[in-house]
């Protein structure tokens, strides 16, 4: 009976589908997630956990040391986040290569993560999720929407930070439209569209694939 339900289980997982949630800053991905979570949905949130294994993981922590020397490294084991944003901030080749090393162990990481949910499905939530690559292992994307007025607000408002400093941002990243483009599934978060009721119909269609 024992390895009967073990086999069950198995095949669940092997089942379970990986769904990407993306969407441009402040577009409300996390807000969007919350919902999800309600719903007894699993969430990997890439970024906080990308910030964790900085710290935590030994192969990636040993990439850094190797790409920004020990100062990358406080005493007490954290993450000089000034001495390496000062490098990668003028330096593209650089953060390429932080970001070749991060991307990997962030996929191992939520992989790992994904086989131990039991779920219809599991969502990774990330700001990147195109321009890392790391869409090729979704099953299915979801793109979070806003006019980018409405994203610049709400940012400004949480982070208690300029319209210019959330533009600098946004210029950073894949055009939101590019991202609306290349998705399976579109939440529209314009504060007109209900997002509750769009969350459960794409939340209905993912688990019946
Ligand atoms: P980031 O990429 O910066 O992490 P995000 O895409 O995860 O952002 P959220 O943090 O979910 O976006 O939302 C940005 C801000 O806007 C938050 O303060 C959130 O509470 C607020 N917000 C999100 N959606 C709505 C909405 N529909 N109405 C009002 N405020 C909202």
């Amino acid at each position: 009976m024992k390895r009967i339900l073990q086999f069950c289980n198995r095949l669940i997982k092997q089942q379970m589908l990986k769904i990407g949630i993306t969407g441009g800053i402040g577009s409300g991905k996390t807000t969007v997630c919350q919902i999800f979570e309600t719903l007894g949905i699993p969430v990997y949130y890439a970024d906080d956990r990308a910030k964790r294994l900085m710290t935590e993981d030994p192969i990636l922590k040993r990439q850094i040391v190797e790409l920004f020397g020990q100062e990358a490294y406080q005493k007490d084991g954290s993450l000089n986040r000034k001495h390496i944003a000062d490098i990668v901030f003028n330096n593209k080749a650089q953060l390429a290569r932080l970001n070749a090393a991060v991307h990997p162990a962030v996929g191992r990481d939520a992989n790992a993560w994904h086989d131990a949910q039991n779920a219809p499905y599991t969502l990774r939530e990330a700001a990147l999720l195109f321009e890392a690559g790391s869409f090729r292992q979704m099953d299915k994307v979801i793109t979070v929407t806003a006019p980018e007025e409405v994203r610049i607000a709400r940012v400004m408002k949480r982070d208690q930070t300029t319209d210019e400093a959330v533009r600098a941002r946004m210029d950073k990243q894949m055009s939101e439209a590019e991202k609306v483009e290349r998705a399976d599934f579109v939440i529209h978060n314009d504060g007109k569209h209900s997002l509750i009721s769009q969350v459960l119909d794409i939340h209905r269609q993912l688990k019946a694939l």
